[in-house]
């Protein structure tokens, strides 16, 4: 069994998803995290909502000088494996900042390593992106997809995957869980926790959730000029819950299996729906107007990407249970009761 799991990123919105879904199951956490994109109000809100042991240290996995006290907390909670869900993950951001993006994603990945090194629990389950496969796909794609991520953000999280490949080559005894996430959004349905980006979302939903509220005038929707149902971009947007539910079931699955090995996962639902779509849905979901004008492609985007998501059935016994109006209810209680996200 995996019982004491140390979660990295585990106040950020996926993490603490993650975190309060694997208290549930009775796990035993250490969260690490820096707070750089979170808020220590998460943690708190993990705790009201699911009972158990956490603890936290407040640390950047990226810092040299930060590796040592991270390898003895990791060594001291006595961790059988990790959620990896530390890093960075602004696309544009990574464009203009490679280096900062190589550098704290990938220096993060290899502290984690060590520190998983010093206690014996060699069980990684890594979050990585659909972003890893580039735009040459048909959807749905399957995880034999042609892989070639298109900026640096999407780089690092397939370098990180290569590298787990390759700490398996070197040990067949670790166990290794990729991820590939499609869109994740929606918020815990107790309107708790969920998603609260720094300064000007770039993802739709926390952007058309500011919207709704009146936060920010109005959206711009990327292109209506794609070869898509409506003109507009299509993407399988996945409930945060069932992606959480879907690292418990990756956890387990490494665990009980003898030699698993290295296994790329798709998590999505399979559906892909339109930016517009999306926008009809939350405008019910939340009955305000959500204005938006057309604006110019944004670059670097697809038409379409959605997922074929039948390996994490037969593998993990796991399926997205969240509809689109789902994500949209719950993600605007959470915008709703939480204007300002956590508020500081
Ligand atoms: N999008 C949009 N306006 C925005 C943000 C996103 O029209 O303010 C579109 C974007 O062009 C894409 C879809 O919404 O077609 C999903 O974008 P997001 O950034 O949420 O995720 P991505 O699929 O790029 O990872």
């Amino acid at each position: 069994m995996a019982d004491r799991i140390i979660v990295t990123g585990g106040a950020g919105y996926i993490g603490s998803h993650v975190c309060v879904d694997l208290l549930s199951a009775g796990k035993s956490l250490l969260i690490i995290d820096d707070f750089s994109n979170s808020s220590p109000e998460a943690v708190r809100r993990i705790q009201e909502l699911a009972e158990g042991d956490i603890r936290l240290l407040k640390s950047d996995l990226a810092d040299p000088a930060q590796r040592e006290r991270i390898i003895d907390a990791a060594r001291d909670f006595r961790a059988q494996g990790a959620i990896h869900l530390a890093g960075l993950k602004a696309v544009g951001e990574s464009v203009t900042e490679p280096e900062r993006y190589y550098r704290v994603n990938l220096g993060s990945a290899l502290t984690l390593i060590d520190a998983l090194k010093a206690t014996g629990g060699k069980l990684i389950v890594f979050s990585s992106s659909a972003t890893v496969y580039g735009d040459r796909n048909k959807s749905p794609v399957d995880e034999t997809g042609l892989l070639g991520p298109t900026n640096p953000y999407g780089r690092t999280k397939y370098f990180i995957e290569e590298m787990l490949r390759d700490l398996h080559v070197s040990d067949p005894g670790w166990k290794i869980a990729n991820l590939r996430y499609f869109n994740p959004v929606g918020a815990h349905p107790s309107g708790r926790i969920g998603e609260d980006p720094n300064g000007v979302p770039n993802n739709l939903f926390p952007y058309i959730a500011q919207v709704a509220v009146g936060r920010r005038e109005k959206l711009r929707v990327f292109g209506d000029d794609y070869d898509t149902r409506d003109g507009t971009g299509v993407r399988d947007f996945i409930h945060v819950c069932d992606l959480a539910r879907g690292h418990r079931a990756a956890l387990d699955h490494l665990a009980r299996e003898k030699a698993p090995g290295v296994v790329d996962v798709n998590l999505g639902t399979g559906l892909g729906y339109s930016v517009l779509e999306a926008v009809a849905a939350f405008k019910r979901a939340s009955n305000r107007d959500i204005p938006y004008e057309i604006a110019p492609r944004r670059e670097g985007d697809i038409a379409e990407i959605y997922a074929n998501p039948s390996k994490a059935k037969a593998l993990l016994g796991w399926t997205a249970e969240k509809s689109l109006d789902d994500m949209c209810a719950d993600h605007w209680r959470w915008q709703r009761e939480n204007p300002t996200g956590y508020g500081e």
